[in-house]
């Protein structure tokens, strides 16, 4: 096992709870016997690092501080713990961020997505946000040749939309999605990909609506587009037959409700900053049916999306800024502003 030279490392810290991050020199981090070293490459900024950022009510009742935030990322290993089998020092890797028990009723049974125990990296546990990472071994995924480094820092979130746009068939189907955040456009194209009838897609930021005409559907402002002009751009009078709602605005909650047919499937992605309400009537006497979904199945969703990439989907389109990771501050901004897919640190 080879250590690495560096003792200290940059990487974006929280103190304690407040919004806010800074830039320190921390010490890099040692495997245990069944971890590895990662030397961190490209980051990706999520949604939850802008709520950590923030310190918004999620963050206060979910973070645990101190903290180094961060969950996306690709990278190299550098040293992997003397129980470590089957990896090996420079292999180019992603992380899968739920740190499952393996112990659990749920891990055993085969379902970890669903551990009773999990903890998330970057959020409970420190992140990717630094020059280096320890990961438990059994959450690195090891990238196939020729994946595009800037493809393979977003296997996470992609890996999020392809959770989402797999969770029902969709072939010959009208599909709608509100919120065309980085994981709706990329599940907008995968529903495309997989034969959906006709897809529309709505955002109120129409720098991501631009972006949604980079592949193969119809992107609709929110909220001025209601249920019917929906309906008729999907052109689905009935009502679309399944729904993603990728943005957590409450305002797309009704809309959706609304736009779905009879017996509509919709698919719960977006978190809500707050509680909000809905109808719920609509969804017993329209016979709706809805299914809450939360990062990837472990490992299926990984190798389904390593099968999408090396069957030629390209998610890169999303990715919209890359920064050095001393630009942070510019980064996370260009990130909330609403003009920008994905925003990438780059930690090289
Ligand atoms: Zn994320
Ligand atoms: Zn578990």
């Amino acid at each position: 096992m080879n250590g690495t030279r560096d003792e200290t490392m940059p990487a974006l810290y929280k103190s304690g709870p407040g919004a806010g991050l800074e830039l320190v020199e921390a010490p890099v981090p040692r495997p245990g016997a069944d971890e590895v070293l990662i030397r961190v490459l490209l980051t990706g900024i999520c949604g939850t690092d802008l709520h950590i950022l923030q310190w918004d009510d999620w963050a206060q009742g979910s973070v645990r501080t101190p903290l180094i935030p961060g969950h996306e990322c690709v990278g190299r290993i550098v040293e992997t713990g003397s129980g470590v089998r089957g990896l090996r020092e420079g292999q180019t890797v992603g992380v899968e961020g739920h740190l499952t028990c393996g112990r659990c009723a749920q891990c055993r049974s085969g379902a970890r997505h669903l551990c009773l125990n999990n903890i998330n990296l970057g959020v409970h546990t420190d992140g990717v946000f630094a020059r280096y990472v320890v990961v438990p071994a059994a959450n690195v995924w090891v990238h196939g040749e020729g994946v595009p480094l800037e493809v393979a820092s977003i296997f996470d979130p992609l890996g999020n939309a392809v959770h989402a746009a797999t969770t029902h068939p969709v072939s010959g189907l009208s599909v709608l999605i509100t919120g065309a955040g980085p994981i709706g456009l990329m599940a907008a194209q995968i529903c495309a990909r997989m034969g959906a009838r006709s897809v529309v897609v709505t955002d109120v930021s129409s720098f991501r609506l631009l972006l949604a005409e980079n592949i193969d559907v119809v992107p609709a402002a929110a909220p001025e587009s209601g249920s019917e002009e929906l309906r008729e751009a999907g052109d689905t009078p009935l009502g679309f037959d399944i729904g993603l709602e990728m943005s957590g605005a409450p305002e797309a909650l009704q809309t959706m409700l609304d736009a779905v047919s009879p017996g509509g499937r919709i698919v719960a992605l977006g978190l809500p900053s707050r509680e909000t309400s809905v109808d719920w009537a609509d969804i017993s006497t329209r016979m709706l049916s809805i299914q809450g979904v939360s990062g990837r199945r472990i490992p299926e969703t990984w190798r389904s999306v390593a099968a999408l990439v090396a069957n030629g989907l390209d998610p890169s389109f999303v990715i919209t800024h890359t920064f050095r990771y001393d630009q942070y501050a510019e980064a996370f901004a260009t990130a909330a502003s609403g003009r920008a897919g994905k925003v990438l640190l780059d930690w090289t």
